[in-house]
């Protein structure tokens, strides 16, 4: 007798390691799963990138549930006769319903109904993300060349479409200076639903990459020495009724006042916030002078190597630049999760906007050609130059550990730093390998 294949729903998160994990069930008692989803244990968010656990501070006890969520599909349908993927992404809850304190969406979440409440704004991103594709073809000179797509063209036709059917709008997909590195932008959305769709493209691409015999990689640095991999989350704010408060014409930078204190309260946090934007061992060999990523905490006006950019606007006559004028945090990469990525940014700019911090300085050029008494005069500070530099920024930042909460604040240290002690002295081209493999 021919039995007809059953599908499984994994229901996921997406951790502290930035992966994807959860468990599965039969399609078919999906409704059921919706109110207490699955099983999921406090020591899961301890398992690093590397497939380990070196230690946690919740030991083999307790019990959460990871409930699925609606708007987290990812549904990828193959037509071949095989089950179609569907993951569905999910808040880690506790046994008695609430959000459990180290559940990274919930942490979003929290972070977004912040900025409503005390500010009566909300907060438009999108997730600008590199890559490197195996599949790709190298030659010499090849950087941004249409020949680098040739040969790709079944891949990034089925990746575009893919995201598409889950409801990502594909802005741009490009070769990138780096060999096989490519690039891909979507259309923003607002707060919580701008970080399924990151978690969500990073799997679709992963998947689709795959299905093609090949692999990608969003790891920040595949090859040593070569060009990272960045993710450069984009933002801006809008008030209660979808106004958008960010451009103000006439003052510096085009900034207005409201964003000018978001934006410095994001570099008074910027040591801190790198701890979770770039964590992994590997992050700051991206984070260089000189490689178009972030080296200061500065903000810049349309300058690819500042922390945060005042992206160009077309200023040409009809176009509306109120709605185009975003922001780009450049310091971040794909070993977070952009839950975690997003919320911390939030609470910064919202701390900002609390205390009105003046506009921050808007440098030109290369804030290295100051020495570092010049800098601070200008109020641009070092960037952490190692992951543990950042956890010991992180530590020592009062208002950070804050909005992270105690359990997650030590859970968190206790698994990056665990990270470190196994990334150990493995020579830099072993552990970049490791990453891009796991990422
Ligand atoms: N690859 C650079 C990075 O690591 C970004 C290059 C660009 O401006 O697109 O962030
Ligand atoms: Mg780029």
């Amino acid at each position: 007798m021919a039995t007809r294949p059953e599908s499984v729903i994994t229901v996921c998160c997406s951790d502290i390691a930035g992966q994807v994990r959860g468990k599965g069930f039969p399609a078919a008692d999906l409704e059921n799963r919706r109110r207490f989803g699955v099983g999921w244990t406090p020591t899961n968010i301890m398992i690093n990138c590397f497939g380990r656990i070196p230690a946690t501070p919740f030991g083999a006890e307790g019990d959460l549930m990871l409930v699925p969520q609606p708007g987290g599909d990812i549904r990828l349908p193959y037509d071949d006769g095989t089950p179609a993927e569907h993951i569905i992404l999910g808040d880690i809850m506790t046994m008695a319903g609430t959000p459990w304190d180290c559940c990274l969406r919930g942490l979003l979440k929290r972070a977004i109904a912040a900025l409503e409440a005390e500010a009566g704004l909300r907060l438009i991103a999108s997730f600008e993300h590199e890559f490197w594709y195996a599949g790709g073809e190298e030659r010499p000179g090849d950087s941004y060349a249409a020949s680098s797509l040739r040969g790709m063209e079944g891949f990034i036709g089925s990746f575009l479409a893919a995201l598409r059917a889950n409801d990502i709008a594909p802005d741009t997909f490009l070769p990138e200076y780096g060999p096989r590195q490519y690039e891909i932008t979507i259309d923003p959305a607002e707060g919580r639903k701008a970080a399924d769709q990151a978690v969500k493209l990073r799997e679709i691409c992963r998947s689709l990459a795959r299905r093609h015999g090949s692999h990608a990689s969003f790891s920040p640095v595949v090859t040593p020495g070569i060009v990272g991999n960045g993710v450069h989350i984009h933002f801006s704010l809008i008030d209660l009724a979808g106004k958008p408060v960010c451009y103000e014409p006439g003052r510096p930078g085009g900034m207005s006042e409201i964003c000018a204190s978001f934006c410095a309260g994001i570099l008074r946090h910027a040591r801190a916030l790198c701890a979770v934007t770039a964590p992994s061992v590997i992050s700051y060999e991206r984070l260089k002078p000189h490689s178009w990523s972030a080296y200061y905490a500065n903000l810049a006006d349309r300058d690819r190597e500042a922390l945060l950019r005042i992206c160009p606007y077309p200023e040409i006559e009809g176009v509306d630049v109120a709605k185009r004028y975003n922001i780009e945090y450049r310091g971040a990469d794909a070993t977070a999760s952009p839950y975690l990525q997003l919320a911390m940014l939030v609470f910064a700019g919202l701390s900002g906007i609390r205390e009105a911090l003046p506009e921050p300085f808007i440098s030109s050029g290369d804030p290295g050609r100051w020495n570092a008494t010049e800098r601070a005069e200008r109020g641009i500070g070092d960037l952490p130059h190692s992951l543990d530099e950042a956890l010991d920024a992180l530590e020592a930042d009062i208002a950070a550990t804050t909005w992270l909460g105690p359990v997650l604040t030590k859970a968190y240290l206790m698994h990056k730093r665990g990270e470190i002690e196994m990334a150990g002295d493995t020579g830099l081209e072993d552990l970049c390998a490791l990453y891009a493999r796991a990422y």
